[in-house]
């Protein structure tokens, strides 16, 4: 009953009372889709510097002990 009326905090739209969150769905799913994005960006890069240096390893290991 005092539940007031609460909006968007990215666009502005009034949001479900069942909404526990500041955002609306959809401002949430693209804030999720950029949070992905980023993670991918940042995963993909960090997956191509470990190939680098796993591919330099091999290249340049050791095996000259003997
Ligand atoms: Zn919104």
């Amino acid at each position: 009953m005092n539940e007031a009326i609460r909006y968007c905090k990215k666009c502005g739209c009034e949001l479900m009372s069942t909404n526990k969150h500041k955002l609306c769905d959809s401002c949430r799913r693209k804030r999720a889709e950029n949070i992905r994005n980023g993670l991918l960006g940042a995963g993909g890069t960090a997956l191509s510097f470990l190939l680098i240096v796993v591919t330099n390893g091999k290249h340049g290991g050791g095996g000259n002990k003997a």
